[in-house]
């Protein structure tokens, strides 16, 4: 199909069928990126407001709220008195979902779930104009890139309620929409051929994925001799898990030397931020009110604490002061480029992509898996906490290359950075299993997945 029929004819057609208005979001949106910080404030302040004033009148779980907090959102003053409601968690989510949804909601709402890190789904509800504003902020963020709504845009992604739903009807809307799926479970040596036979016969403009897939299929890829590069691939936008740098660097030269731009957000928390061409992690301002919090106060500058988002066109089902799990500090707000969306540091994982050592530290996962990564012949690997004192590790090595003081390199390292009490075994397997996401985890901690206790500091 080609890019411009999709772009003026198909696309906005098929968002109008389902009631969006992506298109007049996405034309406001690149208008506000370039407003002053304080213009931005003030449109911000102007949304909350309304959204407050809405879920305190429609929606029975936030009526709860503000009448338990004393808070009155007719009255509110500035962004600040935001901070008068208790945070949200995921827990509270699953308690009260019936209570947290806009029953006369124009458009409907619209059902989603999340397999979520600990494997316990987190049902929730999207409206039409929360999809719109997703969708336009994505839009557009690509548009800095130069890839526009109607380029080819390949999706090596996967959760299961995608690859179960993808029915011939998504298929065809796919093909008119000049996107192709390609499942990140069944990306393995053996069906590396079949992949980049799809890839040369559709010709993408950029890819879209988890970074860990992408890089995977460009290693098993190159392994076997194929090249990635002219292909006509202009740009790899990640999203949904960290990107290493060790990543970027791969999949870049895989495909002839591209920018790999990151960005983060998540099924539930919507799009949050994506990099520019001067690699800041510009939010979407008009969208989102973000706090970075530590034990629930406010973080200094650039300082670490869990993100927490109060979405500003979720309308169906509001989240407001939502506790994401996930870490990353504040960012100076200045950027090159002249946007004035403010800016946040890369995401740092999330609370789980830490271990946690017997005298109670978080400490990053990149802590130990450079320990791994150190190592030659390491090909593929998974690090699991099972509690504070047992690490396991999987790995797959090249036999050739492995050299044999290896596992107790590991063993060493593991018991220099988390403590020489830590039992740590190597296990050396065929094939590293991904999560039941798709996604694939270099550390999974079971410790950390306890939770962050409140006084924990992470840095
Ligand atoms: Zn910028």
């Amino acid at each position: 199909m080609h890019p411009r029929l999709v772009r003026k004819v198909i696309f906005p057609l098929h968002e109008k069928i389902v009631g969006r208005k992506t298109f007049a979001y996405l034309k406001s949106l690149e208008k506000e990126q370039w407003l002053s910080p304080q213009a931005l404030n003030a449109l911000k302040a102007q949304k909350l407001k309304d959204l407050l004033v809405h879920a305190q009148r429609n929606i029975p779980f936030y009526a709860r709220r503000c009448a338990e907090a004393g808070f009155d959102p007719e009255k509110m003053t500035g962004i600040e008195d935001l901070q008068k409601l208790p945070l949200l968690t995921k827990a509270e989510i699953r308690k009260n979902l019936r209570d947290m949804l806009w029953k006369d909601c124009p458009g409907g709402l619209h059902r989603y779930n999340t397999g979520g890190s600990t494997g316990e789904p987190l049902v929730f509800y999207f409206d039409r104009r929360r999809q719109a504003y997703d969708a336009a902020a994505r839009a557009m963020s690509h548009r800095w890139w130069g890839i526009d709504i109607g380029d080819r845009e390949l999706y090596l992604w996967g959760s299961p309620l995608e690859i179960t739903r993808q029915d011939r009807i998504k298929d065809l809307r796919d093909a008119l929409t000049n996107q192709l799926l390609l499942s990140a479970f069944e990306i393995s040596e053996k069906n590396v051929p079949g992949f980049v036979a799809k890839m040369r016969r559709f010709k993408p403009d950029c890819v879209f994925g988890y970074p860990s897939t992408i890089d995977l299929f460009c290693r098993m890829a190159e392994r076997q001799g194929y090249r990635l590069d002219g292909m006509g691939v202009r740009v790899v936008f990640c999203t949904a898990e960290v990107l290493y740098a060790h990543q970027r660097q791969s999949i870049s030269e895989a495909f002839g030397g591209i920018p790999v731009v990151d960005s983060y957000g998540s099924r539930e928390g919507g799009f949050v931020n994506h990099q520019c061409p001067e690699g800041s992690y510009h939010v979407m301002d008009s969208n989102y009110i973000i706090e970075f919090l530590k034990d629930g106060s406010p973080v200094g500058p650039s300082e670490s604490g869990e993100v927490t988002l109060t979405h500003l066109d979720a309308w169906g089902m509001p989240l407001i002061r939502y506790r994401t799990g996930d870490m990353a500090a504040p960012g100076d707000g200045r950027c090159r480029c002249g946007r004035g969306f403010s800016t946040m540091s890369q995401v740092q994982g999330r609370t789980t992509d830490f271990v946690v050592t017997p005298d109670g530290r978080w400490q990053h996962g990149l802590s130990v898996i450079y320990v791994v990564r150190d190592i030659e012949g390491v090909d593929q690997f998974k690090i699991v906490q099972e509690d504070y004192d047992d690490v396991r590790v999987f790995i797959k090595v090249y036999p050739e290359l492995y050299p044999s003081d290896g596992d107790e390199r590991i063993v060493r390292g593991f018991q220099k950075r988390m403590g020489s009490m830590v039992r740590v075994s190597v296990h050396h397997v065929e094939d590293i299993p991904r999560e039941t996401s798709g996604k694939y985890r270099y550390v999974v901690s079971r410790v950390a997945q306890w939770g962050l206790p409140p006084s924990s500091g992470v840095s």
